[in-house]
């Protein structure tokens, strides 16, 4: 199998089968991300992909999922993509295959395009939206407006493609999270992601974040104020949706599903937050700073 160091991809995807279709991310400007700091973007040839799935077969005749790895595989053109998603399907055609997209990947395409990538064999993507928040999106680089979120999730919808989503908790910085997760929210509420991974900012050596960070010119949150963002999301969120914050980063771990579990983890969540102590935001700090990659 051919891999381009990192591989990267959301905790609920490991059990798939991994088959690169790119590496690098095509955009790799988020102040906050050092994921590929040393792969520059690259394309997998066709004849990789086939050799790979080949391989692939001859060991599992049989996946459920299919990964289709790298930054941001949904770059590509409509027609670039339909001929890697018609090999996939050719070796294995019942199997899930999904991959990462970026809002600015999904510009390029129309709604007609996105149903043929669909019919095709592209079941689903993951995008990493980080935030509905103009003034962070905005800071950390991301590339789009949350305008731009609305209309690009709205293509997807009309097209048919489900999808899931990553937020950033943190990312707005001490004493802006509440404020933030609002903004995100009313956001959030008018497209359709049925899943939602939640993540937490570290600040990475190496990212511009850091430079910042240590200029004086971003100050982090407080672990107690990630845990008072994650529950303004869950109090906001009025689509049905499930969220998963079962990551390294996170402050606190759970799964829900809304809106059935709305009401319980909120309850959780104040309990946490009415015994979280000094030396559970030392404990946590700490642990966050020692992260080098996420
Ligand atoms: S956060 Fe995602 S879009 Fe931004 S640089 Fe990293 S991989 Fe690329």
């Amino acid at each position: 199998m051919h891999f381009h160091d990192p591989i990267v991809r959301p905790q609920t995807d490991v059990d798939s089968l991994f088959i690169e279709v790119t590496a690098g991310c095509s955009h790799n400007t988020c102040t906050f991300c050092n994921f590929y700091e040393d792969t520059p973007f690259w394309i997998a040839p066709l004849e990789q992909i086939e050799a790979d799935l080949q391989e692939a077969k001859r060991y599992q005749p049989y996946v459920k999922n299919i990964w289709a790895s790298g930054g941001d595989p949904f770059v590509l053109s409509a027609d670039k993509q339909i001929a890697v998603w018609d090999l996939m399907r050719r070796y294995y055609p019942d199997a899930r295959i999904t991959t990462y997209a970026t809002i600015n990947d999904i510009k390029h395409k129309t709604v007609d395009d996105i149903k043929r990538i669909k019919e095709h064999g592209l079941d689903e993507v993951m995008i990493g939206i980080e935030s509905g928040d103009d003034d962070v999106l905005k800071a950390v680089n991301k590339g789009y407006t949350a305008a731009d979120i609305l209309t690009e999730c709205h293509k997807l919808d009309a097209a048919g493609m489900t999808y899931r989503m990553i937020y950033l908790g943190g990312l707005a910085g001490k004493g802006k999270l509440i404020e933030s997760a609002k903004k995100s929210a009313a956001i959030f509420n008018q497209i359709h992601p049925y899943y939602m991974m939640y993540t937490n900012v570290a600040i990475l050596p190496g990212t511009k974040l850091y430079e910042q960070t240590k200029a004086g010119e971003f100050v982090e949150a407080t672990e107690r104020e990630r845990i008072e963002e994650v529950r303004e999301l869950v109090a906001d969120l009025t689509i049905p949706i499930t969220i998963n914050t079962m990551t390294s980063t996170s402050s606190v771990t759970f799964v829900t599903t809304l809106p059935e579990e709305r009401d319980v983890t909120l309850q959780r969540l104040d309990a946490i937050l009415a015994e979280f102590s000094e030396q559970d935001e030392r404990v946590l700090q700490a642990r966050r700073h020692s992260m080098r990659y996420v």
